[in-house]
């Protein structure tokens, strides 16, 4: 799937800068363009990789709009235009779909994805994703309040919106820096293997899939790649989205491959998703990635199956990524998949933080306005 990717603020940006190195290091040019918008300067500063574009000058003078994600709305109005002019050329006829990318919790991208998106709608006939990066339980109440608002205008606003939760890729115990590293390294060899697998049928997968079908014989279902259309109609479902990636080196002998592909693929969907606990969806897409020789029909099948009843959903699609690669591996994308009790939990923090804020009184002198006790002066 061709893409153009638009990161708002830092951890869009850093995400955005991941996803663009690993498509181009591994030659799969399904990103297209990509740039990375933030109203703050120095975390502009840091990326290397992507164009940048610096917004809210004349209001916050490139020092960010803090976790304020009204402002980060309001910079993000004022400045549209000039981001949508930086789009052009990123965003062409072969480009398949738009992502716009940000962290859920913060300022500038909390509040101006959902602002963006709108915009882009308005202008493309493309579908238009939002990746949004939903916080960590401990993160703190005013990050969980602006996802929750965030999150409510994205699925509003996009096509679909695909969660990663900060507390599913990384391992227990890291700092929240490294931690960072772990996650963007994930979502970018994730998502960006997504993006890709729609590239195979032109790109990587082109000889194999020749000399693959001609091997087929005996009634066994032709082998099939995976093509665009079916990552954009897995996702046309709408709401939630969902990545799950599990892989495992591959054996020589096929039949044990049967197995290996029904094992990455439970591990995809039950312990590798960027939405933990989210099995129930609209739709699904099974996509197995490796050496043609390696992918058996009858464990894709297999597995396939399998994800329906998982997922109780009768759209449950499956394609061949064929990569040169030692190793089998599994991605579940899920689309409407937001009746997930990860979801529940989470909107129900977002609202308590959000009526937490708004019961505090704002003017704390009042406590004591009719005290007998008189002021100092
Ligand atoms: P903004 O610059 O105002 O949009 O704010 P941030 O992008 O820093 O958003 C804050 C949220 O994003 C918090 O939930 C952070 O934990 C998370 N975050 C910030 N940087 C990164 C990053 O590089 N990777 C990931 N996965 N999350 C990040």
């Amino acid at each position: 799937m061709k893409v153009a990717l638009i990161g708002v603020g830092q951890a869009g940006g850093n995400v955005t800068e991941r996803l663009a190195r690993f498509d181009a290091n591994m030659g799969f040019e399904a990103v297209q363009g990509a740039l990375a918008v933030n109203s703050a300067e120095a975390d502009l500063q840091s990326l290397q990789f992507v164009d940048t574009q610096l917004i809210g000058a004349d209001r916050v003078n490139g020092h960010g709009v803090g976790a304020d994600n009204e402002l980060g709305t309001d910079v993000m109005q004022s400045d549209v235009q000039q981001v949508l002019d930086d789009l052009d050329g990123r965003v062409t006829s072969r480009s398949e779909a738009i992502v716009v990318v940000a962290g859920l919790g913060g300022g500038t991208g909390s509040g101006g994805a959902p602002v963006l998106v709108h915009h882009l709608q308005q202008i493309h006939d493309i579908p238009i994703y939002a990746l949004g990066i939903l916080p960590g339980r401990n993160e703190g109440a005013l990050y969980q309040a602006n996802a929750g608002r965030s999150l409510k205008t994205l699925l509003r606003e996009a096509d679909s919106t695909l969660l990663i939760d900060n507390d599913a890729w990384h391992e227990q115990g890291e700092s929240i820096e490294s931690a960072f590293e772990t996650i963007n390294e994930r979502i970018a060899k994730r998502v960006g293997l997504l993006f890709a697998a729609g590239e195979a049928v032109n790109g990587v997968g082109e000889s194999s899939v020749t000399s693959k079908t001609s091997r087929t014989s005996g009634g066994a279902a032709a082998a099939s790649v995976v093509d665009s259309s079916e990552v954009i109609n897995t996702l046309r479902a709408g709401g939630v989205a969902a990545l799950g990636y599990a892989s495992e080196v591959a054996s020589e002998d096929s039949s044990e491959n049967i197995t290996n592909t029904m094992s990455v693929a439970r591990q995809a969907l039950l312990t590798g998703t960027s939405l933990p606990d989210a099995t129930t969806a609209d739709s699904a897409l099974l996509v197995i990635a490796g050496q043609p020789d390696a992918i058996p029909r009858k464990g894709v099948e297999r597995a396939r199956r399998w994800l329906e009843d998982e997922t109780g959903s009768m759209q449950v699609r499956g394609g061949d990524f064929p990569l040169d690669s030692d190793r089998l591996g599994a991605l579940v994308l899920l689309g409407g998949a937001e009746r997930s009790d990860r979801i529940e939990a989470f909107m129900e923090r977002a609202r308590e933080a959000n009526d937490a804020q708004e019961s505090e009184p704002t003017d704390h002198a009042e406590v004591f306005a009719d005290d007998r006790l008189e002021n100092l002066f």
